[in-house]
């Protein structure tokens, strides 16, 4: 069922069992799990079908520390929310990404990869990507030209890749509207959330519209979907009753923010040409793909974060700008149109410049995990949106173990070709003096929000339990990238599915 909560009459009160806020990957993954049930399920989404800029500049917010996008454009804030224009890239976390590692502080999540494997097999589905395989083994019987490099497999290893073009908002839309359990509301922006007295649990939330017109949802449990920051955010803003903020006792809420690091690091020159099939992404097309790893016993003994690494023709790296730079407008649209331009002019001149090297001469990429870092953090800024909810402030930081891993995984793996008689590699000018900080202009972020409500058993070190319940109130919950504990190498979507397909099956269970 479908509603649009700018038809409902003033002072209206919705009730239902479960009430997700957020209609995006997250929620709408959650949502599809409930249909047929017996429960009535409360889907709030902000936006529309359709992109709307009034309700898109609810997202603008404030940025200092290291250059980022503009809040405003880095996610999408309507029915199907930033899956509207994801790229798609997806592979599952590694066991060390839930592991605790001495070397890097704040790592080890309460949960582990085989407790979330059984939702990486829904999770694929609710995608629309292939079965739950990453190993290249397998997927060498339908690519038989899939010939990894001949590296030492005790350092390097391949990652695989899936590709997913689902669009949750067209993919979704129709069998949301149709289910008689689940109710959608759109244009229902969630601007605050009431506790009991005692603030043990949630009473209600309350959201609104631009005509300044107001409405009640109240539900046994309430799931924030809203994305990263935005799940933040209203956690801070809902402040009239706890101070600091809900579930933030402990001043955690909007701390370890962490982004994925996608960064041109090094040059990759092969002594002949080789069949680079695996490892070079056509995104015309959906078939897996590679990334250079490091193994878990290589990371530990170097004491380095987990990352990939992949290859691009050294015509196009070259010629490329990087996101940092092209996606600075605060219209979502107008950013991805910059930067998919410029994407095509480097196409073109790599073309006209490459003359034979396509198959010897390439960009190393990282794409690496940052360490959990308690100053890297969202905060309320002074300004407020025009539904009077204060913004979101980003303060991004990195820290030098994260530039130390990308310098030692590229010196790996120029080891590992030199040995093997391949090909040499280049560190890029940023990464050869060790003693300096400092991080080049590309220094892109893969629009991956993660942390902020970070997962730990004990509520000193984290917002959410094992189950993503806030520590502290009984029936709130967050699905998302949020309650990453550690970012992982991988891509978050799919792991942030599966994460919220595990909430759901926990929520089942306690409602029944
Ligand atoms: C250009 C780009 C490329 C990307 N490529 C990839 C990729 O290749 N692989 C990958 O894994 N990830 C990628 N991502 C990240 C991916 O889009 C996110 O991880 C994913 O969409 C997060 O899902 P979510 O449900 O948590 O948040 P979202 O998808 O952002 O959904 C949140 C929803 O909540 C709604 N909402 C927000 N605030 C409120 C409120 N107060 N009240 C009610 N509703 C609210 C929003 O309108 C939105 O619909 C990319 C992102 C961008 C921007």
């Amino acid at each position: 069922m479908h509603t649009d909560a700018r038809t409902l009459e003033p002072n209206s009160l919705i009730e239902g069992d479960i009430c997700i806020i957020g209609a995006g990957a997250a929620g709408i993954s959650m949502a599809l799990d409930w249909i047929g049930g017996p429960q009535k399920v409360i889907l709030l989404e902000a936006g529309g079908f359709e992109y709307d800029e009034k309700i898109q500049q609810l997202n603008d917010g404030q940025s200092t520390g290291q250059k980022y996008y503009p809040l405003q454009s880095s996610r999408l804030r309507y029915f199907g929310g930033t899956t509207g224009h994801w790229a798609g890239l997806c592979t599952p976390f590694d066991d060390i990404d839930f592991a605790q590692r001495d070397y890097v502080p704040y790592s080890g999540w309460p949960i582990g990869r085989k407790d979330l494997d059984p939702f990486y097999h829904k999770a694929q589905l609710a995608l629309q990507l292939g079965p739950f395989e990453y190993d290249l083994a397998y997927w060498k019987n339908s690519y038989p030209n899939f010939e990894p490099f001949p590296l030492d497999k005790n350092i390097i290893w391949n990652k695989m890749w899936q590709y997913s073009k689902a669009r949750f908002g067209s993919l979704y839309k129709e069998t949301l509207v149709q289910a008689k359990n689940v109710h959608l509301y759109t244009y229902a922006n969630v601007v605050d959330i009431h506790a009991t007295e005692n603030i043990a649990a949630i009473k209600e939330v309350t959201i609104k519209d631009h005509e300044g017109k107001s409405h009640k949802v109240s539900a046994k449990y309430f799931v924030l979907a809203c994305g990263t920051i935005q799940n933040t955010r209203l956690l801070l803003a809902s402040n009239s009753q706890a101070k600091k903020g809900l579930g933030n006792n402990q001043d955690l809420v909007g701390r370890y923010f962490m982004e994925h690091l996608e960064i041109a690091s090094a040059e990759l020159w092969l002594l002949k040409p080789s069949n680079t099939g695996l490892y070079i992404r056509d995104y015309r097309v959906t078939q897996p793909s590679a990334e250079l790893a490091i193994t878990e016993n290589e990371q530990r003994r170097q004491k380095i974060l987990n990352g990939t690494v992949s290859l691009i023709p050294l015509a196009l790296g070259r010629n490329q700008i990087p996101k940092m730079v092209t996606w600075q407008d605060t219209d979502p649209r107008k950013a991805q149109e910059i930067t998919f331009s410029q994407g095509g002019e480097a196409i073109k001149k790599s073309a006209e410049e490459n003359m034979g090297a396509l198959s010897k001469a390439f960009q190393l990429n990282t794409r690496i995990e940052q360490a959990p870092n308690p100053n890297s953090r969202v905060t309320l800024g002074t300004d407020r949106d025009a539904l009077g909810v204060q913004k979101a402030s980003l303060h991004w930081q990195l820290t030098s173990l994260d530039k130390d891993s990308i310098r030692k995984i590229h010196e790996l793996i120029g080891q590992q070709f030199g040995i093997s008689g391949l090909g040499r590699v280049r560190l890029m000018e940023f990464l050869r003096d060790v003693k300096d900080p400092s991080w080049p202009m590309g220094t892109n972020g893969g629009w991956h929000h993660m942390g902020t409500t970070r997962m730990s058993d004990d509520p000193k070190t984290g917002v959410v339990d094992g189950n993503c319940k806030i520590h502290g109130i009984s029936n709130l919950f967050v699905a998302g990238a949020a309650c990453f504990s550690t970012a992982g190498a991988a891509n978050p979507t799919l792991t942030l599915v599966a994460l919220s397909l595990r909430l759901s099956d926990h929520l089942k269970k306690r409602l029944s």
